[in-house]
């Protein structure tokens, strides 16, 4: 089995990311980030706060020591670099995100309307390689082994599997939905375009969005690539299921390129070849 080699430390308002992922946005943070061990980064705007560095903790914004979830930020940190035997699995609790959904007025029956459930954020990410436009790709360790499995496999039989978009945080959904709000859109026009916040798949980081390369991202017209057919005739073996198929109960728009995957009880795993 395949060491993890660089994983995402999660808590509820900021990511720990390991060294040498991060693209600097000035000069000043390049040379911060070229020695970083590891970058906490800010879960609702993607801003860099501090930089864990060989000498000790630098600041990359002011008054980032007292950032709200700082402490609990360090405290991963810290347990992350004694932790030398693996990471306990697990996910963040989920009563920050509902507060913030009331807040945004999505009233209480959407899970029952739609009959999707809140998904909690895995405590930990591996990344999984990279995307399409060249992003680190972040999902649970297992289903990011099954992708790796299931692109080579494809490409054995010279079909190419690209990721599109794999794990996305809470804080990320929010903040486009915040954003949407603040510019006067209402709940039901941003719902009809965007995942509410906390139910979408991605955020157990073992969903993926797969496209092919030519193809644009997330558009019908993937079910008619030799890509798409590969995995509908073969997912299913490394364990990935397409979420959203037509006339799906969730009243979600047919997604041909989203694929979930499940964790398998022992006697499937027969089903995956040794090979692969
Ligand atoms: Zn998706």
């Amino acid at each position: 089995m395949q060491a993890v080699s660089y994983v995402l430390i999660n808590t509820p308002d900021i990511e720990v990311w390991p060294g040498g992922l991060l693209r600097a946005r000035s000069n000043h943070d390049a040379r911060l980030l070229s020695r970083a061990r590891h970058v906490l980064r800010r879960k609702r705007d993607g801003r860099y706060l501090a930089a864990d560095l060989p000498e000790g903790l630098r600041s990359l914004v002011p008054g980032a020591l007292r950032e709200a979830g700082m402490a609990s930020a360090l405290a991963a940190l810290k347990r992350e670099v004694a932790n030398a035997h693996g990471r306990p699995a697990g996910t963040l609790p989920l009563h920050r995100l509902q507060e913030r959904l009331d807040a945004l007025g999505l009233d209480a029956g959407y899970a029952e309307r739609s009959g999707l459930s809140l998904i909690a954020e895995p405590a930990w990410l591996a990344l999984a390689g990279f995307d399409r436009y060249r992003r680190p790709l972040w999902l649970e360790a297992d289903a990011a082994r099954a992708w790796s499995r299931m692109r080579e496999a494809a490409w054995r039989d010279d079909v190419l599997l690209e990721a599109i978009s794999g794990y996305r945080s809470h804080a990320y959904q929010l903040g486009i939905f915040e954003r949407k709000r603040a510019r006067g859109l209402g709940v039901d026009d941003i719902l009809a375009v965007n995942a509410a916040p906390g139910y979408s798949e991605h955020h157990s980081g073992r969903a993926l969005d797969i496209g092919t390369p030519g193809e644009p991202a997330a558009e019908e017209s993937f079910e008619q690539t030799a890509a798409y057919t590969w995995l509908a005739a073969n997912a299913h073996a490394f364990g990935f299921t397409m979420s959203y198929p037509r006339d799906n109960p969730h009243g979600i728009v047919y997604e041909p390129w989203h694929w979930c995957w499940q964790r398998q009880d022992p006697a499937a795993r027969s089903l995956i070849p040794a090979s692969a």
